[in-house]
């Protein structure tokens, strides 16, 4: 069965979309530990990040970068944290997380009450950050 992720990607589920490119796709995580949390996932499902072969990685993590490049511009931040931890949902993410300080990082933390109207405006900062930064 398709992941839920997968199902994002395919269109099947709705998402606050931020960026995508042949071989990922990144949203808002819906239950953010900060604005401007984001999930870059390869479009290809596997499990377990360390699953993922070279290409995969190497095109994953370039990927993110130029997200978090993105979300830079948009959140005010020191700079964007990477988190992977992958318990709940078994495709592959990286977690893309801006930081002021190590506390914007703890997953233990309660999650950010946000309306759909942030999302969108946050997703659609984001996204037209995303398209001004073509490597
Ligand atoms: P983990 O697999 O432990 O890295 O956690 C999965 C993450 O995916 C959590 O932070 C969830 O809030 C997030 N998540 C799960 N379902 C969705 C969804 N439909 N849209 C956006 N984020 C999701």
């Amino acid at each position: 069965m398709a992941s839920i992720f997968s199902k994002i990607i395919a269109g099947e589920i709705p998402s606050f979309k931020v960026a995508e490119d042949e071989n990922n796709f990144a949203f808002l995580d819906i239950n953010p530990i900060a604005r401007g949390h984001v999930l870059a996932v390869p479009k290809r499902e596997v499990d377990y990040l360390f699953d993922v072969d070279d290409r995969g990685l190497s095109s994953l993590i370039l990927f993110s970068r130029r997200v978090a490049k993105a979300i830079e511009r948009v959140v005010p931040c020191k700079r964007v944290g990477i988190a992977v931890i992958g318990l709940e949902v078994p495709h592959a993410h990286i977690h893309l997380i801006p930081l002021h300080g190590v506390y914007d990082i703890d997953f233990s933390r309660p999650k950010l009450k946000l309306s759909p109207e942030e999302f969108k405006e946050t997703a659609q900062k984001i996204a037209a950050q995303f398209s001004l930064t073509a490597l």
